[in-house]
């Protein structure tokens, strides 16, 4: 077996004993005579299977009672329409525009009602985190913003803090660090980076948001119908959810987020340690913003980082090229990647450093 170090933006790596227990449960999961793949949703050993997950996913990021927690289609794009179709009660929301995905979002909920863009870093290829303080727009009917950049490499430091329901857009850092969930009226994450494979999207609701839709909402997107139907209104991604909870098994064994967290912490100081004092590679987003999960570099030269990326992946290290809108390279180093993976990533900048 060659299992190489799988830099990828998502789908992204999973952790290898998860890898090993779906295929240990295949074709036959425990003694169900039958896969995972092949049950009915609605079957006694299924329903274990999803309640099973959720239970670990609330006991992971410390969800309580008062919030929902709903299994979806559609990835995290399917709720930038749904976020405005299930809020925006009086037809206002603001936004912050801190990457493509932000902006995205932001370009879905116009079309359900009026969109303040209340503070963005677009003009600046969103190289940070822009400055929202005193800005909100009063008696709005919730901020979004995105956690985590998985393109530009950056993250909030800060959470805004208004009266409006806080919206987040967690999919590339939900489960790596540590929040109080709290302090947010809806978290939502495609699973294809720290949750599981791609085609689910995780969402966690603040019950007292329920129940507001827009009329034109379709059933399969108002949160509060998939509540009432425990995320299963239609059949759901059965697999996929399967595989997040096996995925929150092992995050469980790891110390929990609390766990991986400083992990995680440490395997991004290495590369921007390594970036700080490099003189071929250098950092693209600005320090104070800089994401845990996504790091975004250059050399300042196209064919220098071409060449650095076919380097590393002769090496087993993969899907180091940067998103096309930043250029370069980026190390995304989710929870599955291990620490050795990112020393190897070090290693291998170090000796093509050397050769230049
Ligand atoms: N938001 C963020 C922050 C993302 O990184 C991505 C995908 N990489 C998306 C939204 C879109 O997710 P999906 O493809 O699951 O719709």
């Amino acid at each position: 077996m060659a299992r190489v170090y799988n830099f990828s933006p998502g789908p992204s790596a999973l952790p290898l004993p998860v890898l090993e227990k779906v295929k240990a449960a295949l074709p036959e999961y425990a003694d169900t005579g039958m896969s995972v793949m092949e049950m009915s949703h609605r079957s006694a050993m299924y329903l274990d299977i999803i309640h099973d997950a959720e239970a670990r996913l609330r006991a992971l990021m410390h969800i309580p009672d008062t919030y929902a927690v709903l299994f979806l289609h559609g990835g995290a794009t399917a709720q930038f329409a749904s976020i405005p179709m299930n809020l925006m009660v009086n037809g206002v929301a603001d936004y912050i525009d801190s990457g493509n995905f932000a902006h995205g979002a932001a370009g879905e909920a116009v079309k359900y009602g009026k969109v303040s863009i209340v503070a963005s870093s677009r003009a600046d290829n969103y190289t940070y985190i822009p400055d929202w303080k005193g800005k909100l727009t009063p008696g709005a009917d919730y901020l979004h913003i995105t956690t985590n950049n998985t393109i530009y490499g950056t993250h909030f430091i800060e959470l805004p803090e208004g009266d409006a329901p806080l919206v987040a857009d967690m999919s590339s850092n939900i489960l790596g660090e540590v929040y109080d969930i709290e302090k947010f009226g809806v978290v939502y994450a495609g699973a294809q980076k720290n949750i599981g494979p791609a085609g689910l999207c995780v969402l966690i609701v603040r019950k007292d948001l329920l129940g507001h839709a827009l009329p034109i909402c379709p059933k399969v997107f108002n949160w509060a119908t998939q509540a009432d139907n425990e995320s299963m209104l239609n059949t759901p991604n059965t697999f996929a959810i399967y595989v997040a909870g096996l995925c929150m098994e092992w995050l469980q064994n790891q110390g929990g987020v609390e766990g991986i967290a400083k992990v995680n912490q440490e395997k991004a100081a290495l590369i921007y340690d390594f970036l700080d004092n490099s003189k071929v590679f250098k950092g693209t987003a600005q320090k104070e913003f800089r994401s845990v999960m996504n790091v975004t570099f250059v050399t300042g030269d196209k064919e220098k980082d071409a060449a650095f990326v076919k380097f590393a992946a002769a090496q087993g290290l993969v899907n180091l090229k940067g998103h096309r809108s930043v250029g370069g390279m980026r190390a995304s180093i989710y929870n599955a990647m291990p620490i050795e993976g990112v020393k190897r990533l070090v290693d291998v900048m170090k000796a093509f450093e050397a050769q230049q």
